[in-house]
């Protein structure tokens, strides 16, 4: 078989199908090669408010009505209950100490809860990727790309213009001939192989490992006297992405509504903190390490008291990853491809959908040539300096986890930046919010990048408290949601009201908020109570 293709693609993940199904609109011949089967299962589940903004942006942009409605909860369950998917209201954490039972006290001081959504409604998702990648790749075919699974490509020859692949499918040669290959097959993955690109360790980060699968039976967290009152909190905590977090990692809990939960552990790898889980390259066993895990937290191993794994342990270490090029003359990978820091924070999706508007433009506006090769160069500029900027506040939360005050305040930078990039996107004023993470705002970047880098430095005593205000200093301009309040006691909601208190920090007047919030639904009536008892 001999294709000829304007764009090809490896890997048809989430990303590869959307890349896809955009290029496809565009009138671009378009394949897809996938070296496994749809439906099958896939890690990064957890989507954010701006990865469904981006969604969004994607659908309106490129006229993709089919995408849009999971964008949103309600209209995801109304349009598409035959796509599994689970119910993100929030992202709630509970800080545990190694050995004993979770406690907490009224101040809520060993856990926060950040609310993305006021209700159901408009809450964001899990995706569950066998169904949901099944269906994008669908949507892809019917689009016209041409889909070509159980795939295997070897090296890619690059010619002046062209490229050409060869490989296998189902016993027979194929040969691709394309004019611009894009890299979807993640971290690790197919140029980075075959071109042998440099990927040293990360800078900041310590070597972490990630152990994972899905399982069934996980009981609620919510439906357990762990000490904490649930009453009264901003969403039922584990319609969220819940975060068990201890010195020297951390435990992802994620709800689908079919019954499956998604969970898993980022550990730092080399001698176990505390001395409370072994280490894997000890020799155990990939169940042996999470059940030595579980054991050294007595709460979330009765969370997992009757929970059984549906799908084989999946080790991976290390787990983060960073290739320091990331595109040529008429190649480029995206941002998935080109790094993988930590799903803390749930950074992967919004990352790789920045990435997809990015090449698209570049694909859409720029003819190949000199001006095009500009334009990648800039891609490849961007793309590292958001994984860099993830990279540094992913590390200072891990050289935190033992300093549960540092650690909740470290994460109020990114729930600034994410409201605030949120809110300015909406109000059709995005370059208020410049770069993942603000980073490349003036003000907010230069204090992510001290703060992150004082956090790096285990600060003690007066350094420690001085970092703690001037996080706060380096948030109150760009805190639209109330995250200052300390009257909240680490508890916060979606209030409209804290949107529309700073509506002169988004340069936009009370009736531009007011009016924004109708018509993302946020002031629509919650159909059910917001906790669930
Ligand atoms: C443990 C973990 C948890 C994560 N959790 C989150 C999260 O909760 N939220 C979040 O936003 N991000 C998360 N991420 C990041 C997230 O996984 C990625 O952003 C996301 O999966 C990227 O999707 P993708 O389609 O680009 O790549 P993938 O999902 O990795 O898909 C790549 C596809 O390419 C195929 N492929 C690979 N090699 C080849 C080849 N040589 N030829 C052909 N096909 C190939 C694969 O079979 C696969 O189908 C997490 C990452 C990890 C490691």
């Amino acid at each position: 078989m001999r294709i000829e293709a304007d764009v090809a693609i490896v890997g048809a993940g989430f990303a590869g199908s959307l890349m896809a199904l955009a290029l496809r609109q565009r009138g671009h011949r378009v394949v897809l090669v996938e070296r496994g089967r749809h439906p099958r299962f896939a890690i990064g589940e957890s989507s954010t408010p701006l990865a469904n903004l981006l969604i969004e942006e994607l659908a309106d942009k490129y006229d993709l009505a089919q995408i849009r409605p999971f964008s949103k909860w309600g209209s995801w369950q109304r349009s598409r209950p035959d796509v599994a998917g689970g119910l993100k209201r929030g992202f709630s954490f509970y800080f545990h100490r190694p050995g004993e039972a979770f406690e907490d006290d009224d101040h809520h001081g060993q856990q926060l809860m950040v609310a993305a959504s006021p209700h159901d409604e408009i809450g964001d998702t899990h995706w569950y990727r066998p169904d949901f990648d099944l269906n994008l790749v669908r949507e892809a075919e019917s689009a016209g790309a041409i889909y070509l699974d159980d795939t295997a490509i070897d090296r890619p020859v690059f010619d002046v213009a062209r490229i050409t692949l060869s490989g296998i499918r189902r016993g027979d040669p194929i040969e691709i001939d394309t004019g611009f290959l894009v890299d979807a097959s993640g971290p690790r993955g197919f140029l980075v192989r075959a071109l042998n690109l440099h990927a040293p360790p990360l800078r900041w980060l310590p070597p972490t490992q990630g152990i994972y699968t899905h399982f069934e039976n996980v009981a609620r967290w919510d439906s357990r006297d762990v000490g904490a009152p649930f009453h009264d909190c901003p969403y039922p905590p584990d319609d969220a992405a819940l975060h068990h977090v201890f010195p020297g990692g951390w435990i992802w809990v994620l709800r689908f509504n079919n019954g499956i939960t998604s969970a898993g552990a980022a550990l730092v790898m080399g001698p176990p903190q505390g001395g409370h889980y072994r280490s894997f390259s000890e020799g155990g066993s990939r169940a042996s390490l999470w059940d030595d895990l579980l054991k050294s937290l007595p709460s979330v191993n009765d969370q997992f008291a009757n929970a059984r794994p549906v799908h084989p342990w999946v080790h991976s270490a290390p787990l983060a990853f960073r290739s320091t090029k990331v595109c040529g003359t008429n190649w480029a990978l995206l941002p998935s491809a080109a790094g993988v820091i930590d799903p803390l924070l749930s950074t992967g999706f919004p990352l790789t959908l920045l990435g997809i508007h990015r090449l698209l433009d570049v694909l859409d506006t720029t003819p190949a040539g000199a001006g095009r090769e500009a334009a990648l160069r800039d891609y490849e500029r961007v793309t590292l300096a958001e994984l860099d900027a993830t990279e540094r506040l992913v590390a200072a939360l891990y050289a935190s986890m033992d300093d549960v005050p540092l650690f909740k305040r470290l994460t109020l930078l990114y729930f600034a930046a994410a409201t605030f990039s949120e809110a300015a996107r909406r109000l059709g004023r995005p370059e208020l919010a410049p770069g993942f993470l603000l980073h490349a705002h003036p003000d907010f970047g230069r204090d992510l990048h001290t703060c992150c880098e004082r956090a790096l430095a285990k600060p003690r005593g007066r350094a420690r408290d001085e970092l703690c205000t001037d996080i706060d200093r380096a948030i109150e301009p760009f805190d639209v949601a109330g995250l200052l309040d300390r009257s909240r006691a680490d508890w916060y909601p979606a209030r409209g009201e804290d949107l529309l208190a700073s509506s002169w920090k988004l340069q936009s007047t009370a009736s531009d908020v007011t009016e924004l919030l109708a018509r993302c639904g946020f002031t629509h009536r919650a159909e059910r109570p917001a906790v669930r008892l």
